[in-house]
């Protein structure tokens, strides 16, 4: 009787403890991925670009140990038990997932499963510890980071890595009917709103172990004091990879702790970088204790927060039309390559929640379905940091300035310059607030403020009293 290795946000062979245990008990495996957009929070629009293509990656790997990649659309609930049936499956493996909605249809599955004599073992793949393995002295979990990270340094990684490739796997050879993953239609039809991802992106685990090598290389030195520049490439970029589970957090710290003990990195170097790295860690901790923080402000006061719907204004963000250079610059990124530069995530999110008073669910919305690395728990938690409603937030009265902000974090407008060619000819002083830049100098860059570049849509100075008068409404309260 074979074994069924389940595939979930877990897309590589390497460092899978599911695989490494199905390969353990020397049955037949029969690897299989379930598309399943009946459970919440089914993937975005860029998401299932780089769904296709990590699919097609594993499929590939699976294909050179002899294995086929079965493919299956449909509520998992359904199509797990079904396979067993019409395998005769003896086991079944899976890499644990920590989403709400998630976690209950796994725990059901497990359950019928075991009932009808199937073994169903599960694992920790995707994080360094269990969200339920690190509590504060009094118990609880964790709600401020600091804490968690030294917490989580001292403890360091729950298992060791089951780090090598395999060079084979048993599987079996029954034919079994699998769809074809053009069947999901899970790329841009005309217009191909993709075309940018392509040249920046290698989707699968090679692709990962590549950025990750190359991270290590050359980039991690810069890491600590460069990581804020979005005009320098000095973060990872690891993110949709991690999303996707291409790579796992423990290749990650493992690899770095390597560099480490060679002397090739220094220790506050890879400090700062892992410490980031346990912001995932942190976030995956909070969605896991609190399921509506995808929805629902952890502080409660925030619900009566006197939001503004103004769907020209949503919109003019969205599209990186908001005369706020930096902000443009941001949207446009991110519409062009599905990846946004950590500084100038929270800088456009800033200007969403304070300066536009628009709900920052419409903004984790549009991030969810233009992000190659969607990930529940980071955006979400992203987004309640950035409007103060989340745990260990920023405060709400601290509120960006989107021109200063440009200023310290993008001096020379580069950032700007590649992102909002409009303004490809502005002088690095003025190219952060051009409609403060004198005639002459507008006209020599050939900018037309109204025209080639929008007026900014709000004035900040006003915008940011607007924001302290509704915070100060919900304090009151
Ligand atoms: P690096 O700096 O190289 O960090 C390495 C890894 O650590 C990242 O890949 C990521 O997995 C993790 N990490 C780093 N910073 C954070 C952070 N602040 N929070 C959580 N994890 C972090 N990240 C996502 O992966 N998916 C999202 O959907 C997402 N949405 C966000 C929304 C907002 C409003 C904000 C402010 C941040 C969001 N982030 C999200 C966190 C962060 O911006 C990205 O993880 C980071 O920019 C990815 O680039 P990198 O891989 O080069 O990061």
């Amino acid at each position: 009787r074979p074994a069924l290795l389940w595939f979930r946000q877990d897309l590589r062979l390497a460092d899978n403890p599911a695989l490494a245990a199905a390969r353990k008990t020397g049955l037949p495996v029969i690897p299989v991925y379930v598309f399943d957009d009946s459970l919440a929070h089914p993937p975005g629009a860029a998401a299932r670009w780089w769904l296709h293509h990590s699919l097609e990656a594993l499929s590939a790997e699976l294909e050179k140990l002899g294995a086929k990649l079965i493919l299956r659309r449909g509520s998992a609930a359904e199509i797990i038990p079904g396979l067993v049936e019409e395998t005769n499956a003896a086991h079944v493996f899976w890499n644990r997932r920590y989403f709400p909605g998630h976690i209950e249809t796994d725990k059901k599955l497990k359950s019928e499963l075991t009932e009808a004599g199937v073994t169903v073992e599960t694992f920790n793949g995707a994080l360094l510890r269990e969200p339920w393995e690190l509590k504060t002295g009094s118990g609880g979990p964790y709600r401020v980071f600091t804490p968690f990270w030294k917490a989580l340094k001292q403890a360091g990684p729950a298992r060791a890595d089951t780090e090598a490739n395999p060079r084979k796997l048993e599987t079996k050879k029954a034919k079994l009917k699998s769809d074809s993953l053009k069947d999901w239609a899970l790329l841009p039809q005309e217009p191909n709103w993709a075309e940018g991802f392509e040249p920046l992106w290698t989707p699968g685990e090679a692709g990962a172990r590549e950025r990750l090598r190359d991270f290590l290389n050359d980039i991690i030195q810069d890491y600590k004091d460069g990581r804020d520049r979005p005009d320098k490439d000095y973060t990872s970029r690891l993110s949709p990879h991690l999303a996707f589970g291409e790579i796992s957090p423990l290749q990650i710290w493992r690899a770095t702790q390597a560099k480490i003990s060679k002397g090739d990195i220094s220790d506050s170097a890879a400090d700062k970088f892992l410490s980031e790295l346990c912001w995932r860690e942190f976030c995956y901790c909070l969605l896991f204790y609190n399921e509506g923080l995808p929805e629902a402000p952890l502080r409660e006061e925030f619900s009566d927060y006197p939001w503004r719907d103004d769907a020209r204004e949503l919109a003019a963000w969205r599209k990186g039309e908001t005369g706020y250079p930096i902000v443009d610059a941001g949207m446009r990124q991110l519409w062009r390559t599905g990846w946004m530069h950590n500084r100038v995530r929270m800088i456009v999110a800033s200007f969403l929640i304070k300066d536009l008073l628009i709900r920052w669910q419409d903004g984790e919305a549009w991030f969810w379905d233009t992000l190659l690395d969607a990930d529940l728990a980071n955006n979400s938690s992203g987004w309640q940091w950035v409007a103060g409603c989340g745990a260990d937030a920023a405060p709400y009265f601290r509120i960006f300035n989107p021109v200063t902000q440009g200023e310290k974090f993008d001096p020379d407008g580069a950032y700007v310059r590649e992102f909002v060619p409009e303004l490809k000819e502005m002088p690095a002083k003025h190219i952060h607030a051009p409609w403060k830049a004198p005639d002459d100098v507008l006209d020599k860059a050939g900018v037309k403020l109204g025209k080639s570049y929008p007026h900014p849509i709000v004035d900040h100075a006003a915008a940011r009293k607007r924001a302290l008068e509704g915070y100060e409404k919900i304090k009151r309260a």
